[in-house]
């Protein structure tokens, strides 16, 4: 491996793969779609997020808290990661101002019961002196009646691991057959990652830590029936019904303290888009309430990873007449990417979108806003126009509704777009006032595509746009 010592050390808690672009069997003979690590986030607990959207450590760290004990030592290594990475930046920064990075890190969570819970974290980290993102890779396995975290030795019968791994390379072969030829050497280290699933135990094997790097990082499911008696928790291999999410935060009810917009909209009366990125979240409804009252429409560019976990809401979003469109797939700094990444974090996003709403989605709005001209290419290529914003309440670094209704309203003109995200309570909070104030103050909310088209500008593929000036 030809990583850096103090890289290791910086990340002691971490398994780290460092990718390697110059081992032996690594040549992408066969072209390998990546499934998506994680799909679904609201099953344990609720999501937490750390994000920074200035740079120049560009952060989305996505961990599940609970109410429980272990809610803790997950946010401790979630701080360990955010301020490693944090730290190296700042060591290039020393030496090379310029320097910078971004950290992205998912989570997926599945219930076994009322009592088990198995957490899945993924996650990279990339600076601008590396060739190649590290990849890293924690689960963790959660009693949440003793409130405490499960070893692998509560969970699987390593005095089976024979059986384990037969099943485990049976599962790999199946799964990927190109990967038969390098199985030879399972063991039990092969089972250093393990989360408890709906189905089964998850394996997760890391991008070329024991098989070429092509076939990425694998989430292999070995089912309960075919564990058997390996299978050691001694929960039921089956929930008999699933567990309900924690309750929702109460939510108040909405007192419009102004009429509604009227229904159709003059193209030669002012007009603004409001967006909405990073959702769908727990705040998503909220703010569906307070449009649906007003009458009003806005944008939410959602992540392709949210949309089916919270599926209706998109659809409500939609039946609303707000539009949806792709903000990534999981957020990735896209202006980093190849074009066959940019191309599956833009079209899976438009394919999960589209199997909710029936539309494919024509524009997306880039994580970051970073955009570089083979982004542009891409999205041209692809045929996506780029949407960026031009009021910019940075309710994501203020999280304080009274800055971002003020920020709102000293920055808004007509035909602007107002980017903001509906992953913050505080923004709901502020959407309460902005909505019915920017309708007093005689602005009719639309959609962003509304804002183009009544503003007589053609959207293009590959171009960026501000607003609708
Ligand atoms: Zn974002």
């Amino acid at each position: 491996m030809l990583m850096k010592k103090k890289v290791i050390y910086s990340f002691l808690l971490l398994i780290i793969v460092l990718l390697t672009a110059c081992s032996s069997d690594d040549t992408p003979v066969i072209n390998v779609k990546e499934p998506p690590l994680y799909q679904s986030t609201v099953e344990y607990g609720e999501p937490n997020l750390i994000t920074d959207n200035k740079g120049p450590l560009w952060v989305y760290i996505r961990f599940p808290a609970a109410g429980n004990a272990t809610d803790e030592i997950i946010a401790e290594w979630v701080r360990d990661i955010h301020k490693s990475s944090h730290d190296e930046i700042a060591e290039l920064r020393a030496s090379d101002p310029k320097a910078e990075g971004e950290i992205n890190v998912q989570f997926d969570s599945y219930y076994v019961d009322d009592r088990y819970a198995g957490i899945l974290e993924n996650g990279m980290f990339m600076s601008s002196h590396k060739a190649h993102p590290m990849e890293f890779v924690r689960t963790f396995n959660i009693d949440t009646k003793k409130e405490t975290l499960l070893d692998n030795t509560d969970i699987l019968d390593y005095s089976q691991s024979e059986n384990i791994l037969n099943l485990l390379r049976g599962r790999i072969a199946e799964e990927y057959p190109q990967a038969v030829d390098h199985l030879g050497e399972t063991d039990e280290k092969w089972l250093e990652h393990i989360a408890i699933g709906h189905e089964g135990i998850i394996v997760i094997l890391e991008r070329s830590k024991y098989l070429p790097s092509y076939l990425g990082t694998l989430k292999i499911t070995l089912p309960y029936h075919k564990l058997g008696s390996a299978y050691i928790l001694g929960t039921d291999l089956v929930p008999e019904s699933p567990t309900e999410p924690p309750a929702k935060p109460p939510t108040k009810p909405i007192v419009p303290n102004a009429p509604p917009q009227s229904g159709d909209i003059d193209p030669s009366k002012p007009m603004v888009a409001l967006t909405f990125d990073d959702g769908p979240s727990r705040y998503t409804s909220r703010i569906l309430d307070i449009l649906e009252i007003y009458g009003a429409r806005a944008t939410f560019c959602v992540l392709g990873n949210l949309v089916n976990a919270r599926s209706d809401t998109v659809q409500r979003a939609f039946d609303l007449g707000c539009e949806i469109i792709g903000h990534s797939w999981d957020h990735r700094d896209l202006s980093k990417l190849t074009v066959d990444e940019i191309t599956q974090e833009l079209n899976e996003t438009s394919d999960a979108i589209e199997s909710i709403t029936g539309v494919w989605p024509k524009l997306y709005r880039p994580p970051y806003g970073a955009v570089n001209n083979t982004l542009k290419s891409v999205s041209a290529d692809l045929g996506y126009a780029i949407v960026y914003w031009s009021v910019d309440p940075l309710d994501w670094d203020t999280r304080n509704a009274d800055k971002v209704y003020d920020a709102i309203m000293a920055k808004t003109d007509d035909r602007a777009i107002i980017l903001s995200h509906d992953l913050y309570g505080s923004t709901a909070d502020a959407m309460e006032r902005v909505i019915p104030d920017l309708i007093s103050k005689g602005y009719q909310l639309v959609t962003v595509s509304e804002l183009m088209h009544y503003s007589n500008i053609t959207l293009e593929a590959g171009i960026v746009y501000y607003d609708g000036k």
